[in-house]
């Protein structure tokens, strides 16, 4: 037997813990640090990207904390999926939370590009009202970056709104793919990666958990 598994469970735990201290000490000097650098205060722009699940339920995780503290929120649907999903039904009646779907229904079924495209316009119409009115704290556009790829919209001028908008404003853009001009401009972009999903086990997708 080693000297050390000879040694008594008070005795390594103390060392343990004494590695432990210190290892955590020098983390929380490395985090302090970090802390007392971000000084800065104003929104952010958050790009929730990728092909895994979570992007939507993340940026409306994020407005519902917003809400939580009491600030007001939009939401735009650029795509149209089910017609009511259960964050729509949670969110429809709460009172700091004003929900817009797109147009006519664009979804992934709908062929008709003019209709498209007069519908995207409309729908960023209402995002740029939206980026100029200080009463909101939170807007999340979801699937926004599908209306660029499709060239639906034109990216520039989006850019331009979003950097002109209210300086405390928060926005989260979520989509599979995002344009390099949002990519620039953005404070936090996470990729959500699809490492496995349960549809290609062939779980039908079910509510509370797709929809
Ligand atoms: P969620 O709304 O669950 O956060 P998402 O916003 O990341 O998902 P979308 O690309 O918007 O994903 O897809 C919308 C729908 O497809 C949701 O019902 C979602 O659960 C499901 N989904 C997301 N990613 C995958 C995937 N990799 N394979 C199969 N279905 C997926
Ligand atoms: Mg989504």
């Amino acid at each position: 037997m080693s000297q050390e598994n000879t040694q008594t469970t008070e005795q390594v735990s103390s060392t343990d813990q004494e590695k432990h201290q210190t290892r955590m000490a020098s983390k929380k000097a490395v985090v302090d640090a970090r802390i007392a650098k971000a000084t800065e205060e104003r929104g952010v722009l958050i790009l929730m990207r990728g092909n895994g699940k979570g992007k939507s339920s993340s940026a409306l995780g994020t407005m519902a904390r917003s809400a939580g503290h009491g600030m007001k929120c939009a939401v735009i649907q650029f795509i149209k999926g089910r017609r009511e999903t259960g964050e729509y039904k949670f969110f429809k009646d709460h009172p700091l939370v004003d929900w817009h779907v797109m147009g006519h229904g664009f979804t992934w079924e709908t062929q008709d590009k003019t209709q498209d495209i007069e519908a995207a316009k409309k729908a960023w119409a209402l995002a740029e009202e939206l980026l100029q009115d200080e009463s909101y704290d939170m807007l999340v556009f979801d699937e926004l970056s599908y209306m660029f790829k499709y060239k639906y919209l034109e990216v520039e001028p989006a850019v331009k709104a979003l950097q002109n908008r209210p300086k405390h404003q928060n926005v989260i853009i979520t989509g599979r793919t995002m344009a390099t001009g949002l990519q620039e401009i953005a404070d936090t972009i996470s990729t959500i990666q699809d490492d496995k999903h349960a549809f290609r086990l062939g779980v039908k997708a079910q509510a509370g958990i797709e929809f």
